[in-house]
């Protein structure tokens, strides 16, 4: 009789505990279509069903990816840069096995000092690759470059290698891209021109900086100047990214003070910029972030004392990581008005940048406070001070004041220096507003607040 009834006890628990189990499985299987039925609301949010399989069209609403903004940043987004980096200390004497693949021939595009290519030149002959030597004196123009792009066809060269400061390197790079995609240049030229793409890849091309603060050596445009329309544009395309980009911080310890705090301050512009930029993203973020660092760290010392090693190397990766930001996040006032205003005075980019960085920041700030308290941006300014003055409280104005400071330090001259009046404001407002890096800044400024920091500019 027991054990009958132990046996129906059994069976009641074990009965009991299948419709438990089968309950517990009937919720797990609701939540499972619950969470299945939301994810697939989620997706079709973000990709309306006939988007699943479309062609996007640029008239159509930004998607929920593309507006999606965490602290700022865009969590859409694509990274692209050189093939190959290399950095280090005397990693030019490797440029004979790196370039050998590359060409035979190469052309080489450096500054106005033909002595500085001399280690260059010396290294590519014993690797028994001939060279043809093209100089680029100050920033290059249009015809500058086509003028290279004739020499370099002349020569039969199948390789460009750039060395030298921002100039050199873009003026390199748009040759490299005009070599095998002949026509008109106005045909790819930003602004002036039509725009249109790049069809084929440039030639083999290799950047070798001898500043640090362009960050050239990574980016996929060259700055050029049209004098006839008195504006600096950009020749753009991922086919313009170098095919390797080597960076020597040896290289940058001859720079005089002068041209060591004016690119140094560029780097640190174009790392601080696309981080307050609406375009940033969480891998320029991290390079700004680094870039800052070493900039803040070290821009007093390369200018106090040339030979520090170690400050130059921590330069040379500001720029490099400025490069990488600005090629894959965007820039924003600072250099939306060095566009006008190096294509309309012989100002030189570095000291054009350097010189307005503390004013759009103060204006940004002040822009930001009073008309978008609760912008991301803001929090971004206050990181921006406290990675560049080292104090973990610091608020946004910190930061302003810290540039201030080392503008002052480093002797930035004022732009009435180069040329730029009143007269001008209302000319260079007008082009600056057209820039593509005015499109990034952290908010729109108003013509006024445009107006305001040219003028404390002067
Ligand atoms: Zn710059």
């Amino acid at each position: 009789m027991c054990a009958i009834l132990s046996k129906r006890i059994d069976f009641l628990a074990a009965f009991a505990l299948s419709i438990s189990i089968s309950h517990c499985l009937m919720n797990a299987a609701k939540l499972a279509v619950s969470y299945r039925l939301q994810s697939v609301q989620k997706v079709a949010q973000i990709y309306p069903p006939p988007a699943l399989c479309y062609t996007p069209s640029p008239k159509s609403k930004p998607s929920l990816l593309e507006t999606q903004r965490h602290k700022g940043y865009v969590m859409k987004f694509e990274f692209a840069t050189a093939t190959r980096i290399i950095f280090g200390e005397g990693v030019l004497r490797e440029i004979g096995a790196l370039a050998a693949p590359l060409g035979r021939r190469a052309f080489v595009v450096g500054g106005s000092s033909r002595q500085r290519l001399t280690p260059l030149l010396t290294l590519l002959a014993a690797q028994g690759i001939e060279t043809v030597v093209f100089s680029v004196p100050g920033e290059p123009t249009i015809d500058l470059v086509l003028e290279g792009v004739q020499q370099a066809h002349a020569a039969n060269c199948d390789l460009v290698i750039g060395m030298g400061g921002g100039s050199a390197l873009d003026a390199g790079k748009a040759i490299a891209a005009l070599l095998t995609n002949p026509g008109d240049p106005l045909d790819y030229l930003e602004v002036i021109g039509r725009g249109q793409p790049l069809l084929t890849p440039s030639a083999p091309y290799i950047a070798i900086p001898t500043t640090a603060g362009t960050g050239a050596e990574v980016t996929r445009n060259a700055v050029l100047a049209a004098p006839t329309q008195q504006v600096k544009v950009s020749l753009r395309s991922p086919f313009m990214l170098p095919r390797i980009a080597l960076i020597d911080p040896v290289l940058t310890i001859d720079l005089p003070p002068a041209i060591t705090a004016s690119t140094g301050l560029d780097a640190l512009t174009q790392c601080l910029e696309p981080y307050v930029s609406n375009q940033a993203n969480p891998l320029t973020d991290a390079l700004c972030r680094e870039g800052m660092q070493r900039a803040a760290r070290s821009l007093r010392r390369t200018f106090e004392d040339g030979g520090d090693t170690t400050a130059r190397a921590d330069m040379a990766i500001a720029s490099l990581c400025g490069g990488l930001a600005l090629a894959n996040a965007k820039l924003g006032a600072v250099h939306g008005f060095a566009a006008p205003l190096g294509g309309m005075f012989p100002a030189p980019h570095g000291v054009i940048c350097a010189r307005l960085l503390p004013l759009v920041m103060a204006a940004n700030v002040r822009a930001l406070q009073e008309r978008s308290p609760t912008s991301p941006m803001l929090a971004r300014y206050a990181e921006v001070a406290q990675i560049l003055t080292g104090d973990a409280a610091a608020e946004a104005n910190a930061g302003v004041r810290w540039v201030q400071a080392l503008c002052a330090a480093l002797a930035i001259p004022p732009l009435a220096n180069f040329g730029v009046t009143e007269a001008d404001m209302s000319a260079v407002v007008a082009k600056a507003q057209k820039a593509s890096s005015m499109q990034g800044n952290s908010l729109v400024l108003t013509s006024e607040e445009l107006t305001q920091i040219l003028h404390q500019a002067l």
